[in-house]
């Protein structure tokens, strides 16, 4: 009955091993490619990201804008727009910063 048993546990063992050692490289590249997966997913979340977001402003402004509509703009003749990594020195105006 006990040697029965042990036989049992140690075959239970090495049945465990061998799934271990045949799926050890099937399971790591499952993870590589929910990984890759997982990277380009985050790639196109980024694309489309608020740092891609194009952003207002006027030539002298100390600011860009959110919105086209900010109040701030009203009284500019001429508003440009560029993606928010492309200005440099400019700070987020206060007014439409956070309306969408
Ligand atoms: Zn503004």
């Amino acid at each position: 009955m006990r040697r029965k048993t042990d036989r049992n546990i140690s075959d239970i063992i090495s049945t465990i091993i061998a799934y271990a050692v045949l799926s050890g490289p099937v399971i790591i590249l499952v993870v590589m490619m929910a990984f890759s997966c997982f990277e380009r997913v985050k790639g196109n979340i980024s694309f489309h990201s608020p740092f891609e977001k194009k952003v207002y402003y006027t030539i002298d402004g100390e600011f860009y804008h959110e919105s086209k509509d900010c109040p701030v703009l009203k009284n500019s003749d001429r508003v440009y727009s560029a993606y928010k990594k492309e200005l440099n020195g400019k700070t987020p105006c206060e007014q439409c910063v956070g309306w969408n």
